[in-house]
């Protein structure tokens, strides 16, 4: 099931940390017209071998420039729009570790 993101909330927070005299332009087209994805998006530990069933997977918010496609990923756990505790099937490992990092992240296997 794909975690919808909560817009409102998710805007109140990005308000409180894009600030700056560019703040909300696109650092590439400098319009300032977003597209936010509905659900959480993800990228998974890389692996020479291809997927592996259990990997460390960095839940991410999309935000897409609508005018030259230019996208930024935040991390929804630090944008605390996703709690790992929320949903311990799909976290195998990370349950003690809210920020995961690539440092910290270990698969478990
Ligand atoms: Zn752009």
């Amino acid at each position: 099931m794909p975690e919808k993101i909560d817009f409102e909330k998710f805007a109140s927070w990005l308000k409180t940390k894009w600030q700056g005299p560019e703040a909300h332009q696109c650092p590439i087209c400098k319009v300032n017209n977003w597209g936010l994805s509905h659900s959480l998006v993800e990228i998974r530990e890389f692996n020479k071998e291809g997927i592996v069933p259990v990997s460390v997977v960095y839940p991410l918010i999309s935000l897409a420039c609508n005018n030259c496609g230019n996208t930024i990923l935040f991390n929804a756990i630090i944008a605390k729009m996703f709690s790992p505790t929320e949903n311990p099937s799909s976290q195998p490992s990370q349950a003690d570790s809210p920020t995961p990092t690539p440092e910290s992240a270990t698969p478990s296997r």
